[in-house]
């Protein structure tokens, strides 16, 4: 059984007494497992069809099925970036009831961090054409291996970057970098964007949480689910923001070897 305690002071003529209240709050706690079980089996239902929808509508962009219009051409594309959106939105909801039922499941092993970067960057190359924005890499020279679970840590450097494009202006440049510091590296995601103002730099990493006025789509999940899954891996993430310069984003690992 779960129980919450809450002290109550009750006051009476000329002096106050003290009553502990304990609730018993079972059924919620079972409520809300239920719930997180629900988000994860329809998240996954709703998987199946959209990435067999987008497979069909690759088949449709490929020359060899027959020649589209230019018109056609580009409503495939609409649908092809509503349809991976959904995507990211599916797997955000996967991952958060993983994080929720504190089910974090890990596969380490020992990466380099340079694969996990190409790999985040190649998956978000498309946005970032979309704004025409580059992304720049600045790794350090033989940086070092890390343990981690190079499919959760790669989605979460794919998050840093969709973040960066969604909040940059058209024409700018994000970069990536690597850099060994101590007994840790750390790989980080810089854009020339909004910024962030600094009294919220915790705040941030919390569930649900955007920035007030930010007219972004979005869950408010990606950045909590990072934290979960790097400090699960034995990690830190940050970040570092000035108003009208930009922000970066990153995560330390301990290097392995
Ligand atoms: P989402 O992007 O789905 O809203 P996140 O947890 O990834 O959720 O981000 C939370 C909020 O942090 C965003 O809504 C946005 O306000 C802010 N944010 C994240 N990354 C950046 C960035 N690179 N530049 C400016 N604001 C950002």
């Amino acid at each position: 059984n779960y129980f919450t305690k809450e002290i109550m002071e009750i006051p009476q003529d000329n002096s106050s007494s003290k009553v502990i209240v304990l609730r018993n709050i079972t059924s919620f706690k079972e409520l809300d497992v239920a719930k997180t079980n629900f988000i994860a089996t329809i998240s996954h239902e709703l998987k199946t069809p959209l990435a067999s929808s987008d497979f069909s509508l690759k088949l449709l962009d490929d020359e060899r099925i027959g020649k589209l219009s230019a018109d056609q051409r580009e409503l495939v594309q609409h649908l092809k970036d509503d349809n991976q959106r959904m995507l990211r939105i599916l797997s955000e909801l996967l991952n958060m009831s993983q994080v929720e039922s504190g089910k974090i499941q890990l596969d380490i092993t020992e990466v380099r961090p340079e694969m996990i970067a190409d790999n985040a960057i190649a998956a978000a190359s498309t946005t970032a054409r979309e704004k025409n924005i580059i992304i720049q890499k600045r790794y350090a020279e033989n940086a070092g291996l890390i343990r981690a679970d190079a499919e959760k840590t790669g989605w979460v450097l794919n998050n840093f970057l969709i973040n960066a494009i969604k909040h940059s202006y058209a024409d700018s440049t994000i970069i990536v970098s690597i850099q060994k510091n101590g007994s840790e590296i750390e790989v980080s995601v810089t854009d020339q964007g909004v910024g962030i103002p600094s009294e919220y730099s915790e705040k941030i990493f919390e569930r649900f949480f955007k920035v007030p006025g930010s007219k972004t789509a979005g869950t408010g999940l990606g950045l909590s689910i990072s934290k979960e899954f790097i400090e699960a891996e034995g990690g830190r993430i940050w970040m570092k923001s000035e108003i009208g310069l930009g922000s970066t984003f990153g995560f330390s690992l301990p290097v392995s070897r």
